[in-house]
């Protein structure tokens, strides 16, 4: 079984080949790269053979097995990687007169702020240009806010870089939390930048160029202020828009998939292997999320969400593991080298 992924051993070669997958992490290391309009930037040839930027990117050679081992202190190569458990969620009780949606991660988030577990969560929100831009929420108000899709990649992990103090947490795609473990594993020599406490993965199976994808939004969905953009799961291949006034709008999912990222067809991982707990929808009842706790960090946060009614969850249906599998495997197959 090969458990390496990436074929790049230098980042400058991810951005040369178009692969790169946006994530942020070689960006706000060093002055002679910087983020452009979807990926960085070199501003100045740098001549050393090897730097962070190389390691920690997430479109370069990896070792799973080794990874793994420092990261969760085990080696697991089942569909779904490393689990706890998982379970059919979504936001609780205290939630109800807020939104009606599933919203785990929100939930989560704001539970992470209000037990003190983390003073501000690193995510992403939509900005005028209707582009995703990374930042830190520091309140349930601005974590409410962010909680809003629109299935473009930000480089989130540039603030990652920026970071020195301890005490956030951080919520990313599937790259970005390898990226993350692959910190995790720098020597001394290269700076390790301060970690999350709680990293929490969206499953994805692609994410979209911003730049083009802003241009395609503000076409197609007119002058309205944009809230959500939603995909169904099921055969029905459709993308709904839902706007602040309450109205909302469908399009053929085909039409955006121009613009999906070239790293994405050679990502292995649907649900974000190395984080504490996974969220993504639930094939078989889109009234809840799916929620996979990989580490005991994760399971504590979650029981504890849970027994002050931030979180409801309940037993994960045999139907719906089995197609999560389905599709993670396939994920795999189709992209491993
Ligand atoms: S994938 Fe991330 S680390 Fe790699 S080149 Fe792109 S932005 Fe940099
Ligand atoms: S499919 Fe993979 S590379 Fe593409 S945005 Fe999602 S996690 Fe990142």
């Amino acid at each position: 079984m090969n458990t390496t992924t990436g074929k790049y051993l230098s980042s400058k070669d991810v951005i040369m080949n178009h692969d790169c997958s946006g994530c942020g992490a070689c960006t706000n290391i060093c002055p002679y790269r910087k983020f452009g309009k979807n990926s960085p930037v070199d501003i100045f040839q740098c001549t050393e053979p090897i730097g962070r930027c190389d390691l920690v990117c997430p479109m370069t050679k990896t070792d799973h097995q080794d990874l793994q081992k420092k990261n969760l202190n085990t080696m697991d190569f089942s569909p779904l990687g490393s689990i706890i458990g998982i379970y059919k969620s979504r936001a609780g009780k205290r939630f109800k007169s807020l939104f009606t949606q599933k919203k785990t991660v929100t939930a989560l988030n704001c539970f992470i702020l209000k037990s003190q577990t983390s003073q501000k969560i690193l995510t992403t929100r939509i900005d005028k240009n209707l582009k995703p831009k990374p930042f830190f929420a520091e309140n349930e108000d601005q974590v409410i806010n962010s909680g809003k899709t629109i299935h473009s990649t930000a480089p989130v992990l540039s603030m990652v870089n920026l970071s020195k103090e301890k005490g956030y947490s951080l919520t990313g795609l599937p790259c970005q939390i390898l990226s993350i473990a692959k910190m995790n594993t720098l020597d001394e020599k290269f700076l390790r930048p301060v970690l999350p406490e709680i990293k929490i993965s969206l499953f994805c199976t692609w994410g979209l160029y911003p730049d083009e994808y802003s241009n395609y939004l503000k076409k197609n969905t007119g002058k309205k202020e944009l809230n959500n953009c939603l995909i169904p799961p099921g055969k029905e291949k459709k993308i709904i828009f839902k706007f602040s006034d309450k109205s909302s709008q469908e399009n053929k999912l085909d039409e955006i998939k121009q613009f999906i990222r070239k790293s994405c067809s050679s990502c292995t991982d649907l649900t974000g292997e190395y984080s504490d707990i996974s969220v993504g929808d639930c094939e078989t009842d889109s009234a809840f999320n799916t929620l996979i706790i990989r580490t005991q960090k994760g399971l504590e946060i979650v029981n504890r969400a849970v027994q002050d009614r931030y979180l409801e969850i309940s037993p994960y249906p045999e139907e719906a593991l089995l197609m999560l599998e389905t599709a993670s495997l396939n994920k795999k197959k189709k992209n491993f080298s």
